[in-house]
């Protein structure tokens, strides 16, 4: 499962996903970071079973986590099975079955280049 990081300024240059590691002993994989000095935006790919073990993990730290359960979503009314979206996506989550488009969106990791590319707009970030 996804999980989405917000680390503010005054911890972001705290070893945050290391002491997490070794507290929760969970592997975790780093699918986008955006990290500068003053605050940073990761996604985390954590298996089912410790996702909220690691989630706590990371609260107690000061971050604000969000569980990204449905990170896109498609209007059907909007779209019109293009595929510029199959091919945009860096991660797959989207594919034709038998013509139409559909979503997989627990692998949508959130850089938002499907929405920016979709011609009919019907692509949208679900933000928490
Ligand atoms: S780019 Fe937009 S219109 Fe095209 S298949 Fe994807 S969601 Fe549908
Ligand atoms: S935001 Fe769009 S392009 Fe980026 S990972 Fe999610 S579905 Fe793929």
């Amino acid at each position: 499962m996804k999980l989405m990081l917000h680390v503010a300024p005054g911890i972001v240059r705290h070893p945050l996903i290391a002491s997490v590691i070794l507290e929760t002993q969970t592997l975790l994989n780093i699918e986008r970071a955006k990290v500068d000095a003053v605050s940073g935006e990761i996604v985390l790919d954590v298996a089912p079973d410790k996702c909220r073990l690691v989630k706590e993990a990371f609260e107690r730290r000061g971050v604000d986590v969000v569980l990204l359960e449905i990170p896109v979503i498609k209007d059907d009314d909007q779209c019109v099975h293009c595929g510029a979206c199959v091919s945009i996506c860096p991660t797959g989550t989207f594919k034709f079955d038998d013509w139409r488009v559909v979503v997989d969106s627990g692998k949508c990791i959130q850089c938002g280049a499907c929405v920016a590319g979709c011609p009919h707009r019907a692509l949208k970030l679900i933000l928490k």
